[in-house]
């Protein structure tokens, strides 16, 4: 006789594996990135309009990758191998800014370290494609499709996200970013570094013994899908957006990527909706995975400011001296992730209780939530820099309720709306449906890099930036603008709720 297939109560421990290798390898990532425009300002001597745009560009691609990473292990390698590629890969990019970093001195602005930069981003780029998807949708390949613990399943890999990026956060906040000491950045890629190697030992040594369905298959093997040339025409653009914004990253002709990026998208939707198996049903479903993931675009586009013009704002114009001890500018970003840890269980909670009372908001409300109190953050700020005298900083109270408001926002929509796509989509496009929602994010972390080169910098002499004919003076005017256009995206979602 059989033995009942894994315990009902409890996860299995192959979670536990993918937490942690998700952990390390967001350590990676964040770590590297709370950094990264302090980095290139103070190191590689940026200003800080073309670092934003260069951080906007680099996480831009980032999320663009997931789709060519996406289609290489459905068709080809499974989700196995592309973990262990993609995470070898973003273990030697940061090794090359670590190297990059290393070349540090009066001669820093020298062509080498500018070139070792390129490369290192370049194949954290590349590896990203292979590590992100492939991580995410195993997740739920460990349970059987109709189990209900694949939501609080997810939920646990969140707070592993979470807890990664704190870590990663701490510690090149407090190893690399000293104010007047450009050199100690490197130390922050080398922790990065090691951290992803770590990653990808312990996924390596598990995923043997513990990456199985309850009926003990192994999981993420072999590739899942054969064959479909169609893929192509969502393929093509995404790879050439890719070849191009590379090239282009530290140039102004980067822009040309988003017409790219929308031809990526209208290719998937017609792979999709000229598909013959689909029933009526399926294609509004994916209609609605396409109205949500535009609508995101606007949560992520000022939700990213954060280790951009928020970390510029840290830096320059928040009191940061706690016990008199002055905090790093970019250990800021850490509220984020520790609000999401203590937070996420709660507000599973608070969704249970309403579930229970037949109360619960819908998918789509919750993710209007999500951007009204995205809003409600930038608000906060408003009043924190409303008519600041020169050369007066701001307390950090605003700052630090500015990511409380930010995490319970990211909380209503983050992980709300990757389980919404998991359950909307069609099996057989499901891989294909994820990476519009990672294109989603492609064309809102360029967008964030865009909107914080216009961070009114009090000391440049240079005029005022414009933003469809609005001038940005001052702060205030900067926030403002986060404010109205993620209230107006809040609303006009909140209305087509019940549509949708
Ligand atoms: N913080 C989450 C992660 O790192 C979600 C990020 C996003 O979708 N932009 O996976």
């Amino acid at each position: 006789e059989q033995a009942p297939p894994a315990a009902s109560t409890g996860h299995p421990k192959g979670l536990y594996l993918l937490f942690a290798t998700e952990m390390w390898e967001r350590f990676s990532y964040y770590g590297m990135r709370a950094v990264l425009v302090l980095f290139l300002t103070k190191a590689m001597m940026m200003d800080k309009a073309f670092a934003s745009k260069f951080y906007g560009g680099y996480t831009s691609l980032v999320y663009l990758t997931p789709l060519i990473g996406g289609y290489i292990s459905d068709r080809y390698w499974g989700n196995r191998r592309s973990i262990l590629t993609g995470g070898l890969l973003m273990a030697l990019g940061q090794f090359t800014l670590f190297a990059s970093a290393s070349n540090y001195g009066p001669a820093s602005t020298h062509e080498l370290s500018h070139w070792l930069l390129y490369l290192g981003l370049g194949t954290m780029i590349v590896g990203n494609g292979f590590f992100k998807p492939n991580i995410s949708s195993m997740v739920g390949s460990l349970y059987s499709p109709a189990d209900t613990r694949k939501d609080a399943a997810y939920t646990i890999f969140y707070m592993g996200i979470n807890l990664g990026s704190f870590l990663g956060n701490t510690i090149t906040s407090l190893i690399g970013d000293k104010d007047g000491h450009p050199e100690l950045f490197r130390w922050a890629f080398l922790a990065c570094g090691i951290a992803m190697v770590l990653g990808t030992l312990v996924f390596n040594w598990g995923k043997g013994k513990y990456l199985h369905t309850p009926e003990g298959e192994q999981v993420g093997e072999t590739p899942v899908h054969s064959g479909g040339v169609k893929g192509i025409f969502a393929l093509l653009p995404v790879l050439l957006a890719l070849v191009l914004g590379t090239l282009w990253l530290d140039s102004a002709k980067f822009p040309t990527i988003a017409p790219l990026l929308g031809l990526a998208v209208v290719g998937i939707a017609f792979m999709i909706f000229t598909d013959k198996s689909l029933t009526g049903a399926d294609v509004q479903r994916v209609l609605v995975i396409f109205i949500v993931s535009f609508f995101v675009v606007f949560f992520w586009a000022a939700f990213e400011q954060a280790p951009a013009s928020l970390t510029f704002f840290a830096d320059e114009q928040m009191n940061r001296t706690i016990f008199g001890y002055e905090l790093p500018a970019s250990i800021f970003q850490n509220l984020n992730a520790i609000f999401v840890v203590a937070g996420a269980p709660l507000m599973a909670m608070v969704w249970t209780a309403l579930g229970r009372r037949k109360a619960e908001p819908a998918s789509p409300v919750k993710m209007a939530m999500g951007l009204a109190l995205l809003a409600a953050g930038y608000l906060v700020m408003c009043f924190g820099v409303h008519n600041l005298m020169p050369g007066v900083k701001v307390s950090m109270f605003f700052l630090v309720a500015l990511y409380f408001l930010h995490s319970a926002g990211e909380l209503c929509l983050s992980p709300i709306g990757l389980s919404l796509v998991n359950k909307l989509a069609p099996l057989k496009f499901s891989s294909l449906l994820m990476a519009v929602w990672f294109l989603a994010n492609a064309a809102a972390n360029y967008l964030a890099g865009y909107m914080s080169s216009l961070y009114p910098d009090p000391k440049s002499t240079a005029p005022a930036p414009v933003l469809l004919g609005f001038h940005i003076t001052n702060l205030y005017d900067f926030f403002l603008v986060f404010v109205v256009s993620a209230a107006v995206a809040a609303i006009l979602l909140f209305v087509i709720s019940s549509k949708l």
